[in-house]
């Protein structure tokens, strides 16, 4: 094997890395029950239903507890 005459900058090594790996957008659909967005297969965060029934209570008491 011939001999290197430099070796790889750590820049090229790492730039070269990045373009392999990249952060995907957090995907979201609508809500049936109140269309708001929501991250699919997750309970929505605002009304709190899954698949059409009221899976999760939505407390709105984050007001009492900072007061
Ligand atoms: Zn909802």
């Amino acid at each position: 094997m011939a001999n290197l005459k430099w070796k790889t900058p750590r820049s090229k090594t790492r730039s070269r890395r990045a373009a392999n790996w990249k952060l995907n957008r957090v995907t979201t659909e609508e809500c049936p029950q109140c269309h708001a967005p929501k991250r699919p297969h997750f309970v929505c965060e605002k009304c709190g239903t899954y698949a059409g029934r009221q899976v999760v209570e939505i407390k709105d008491d984050r007001r009492q507890k900072q007061t």
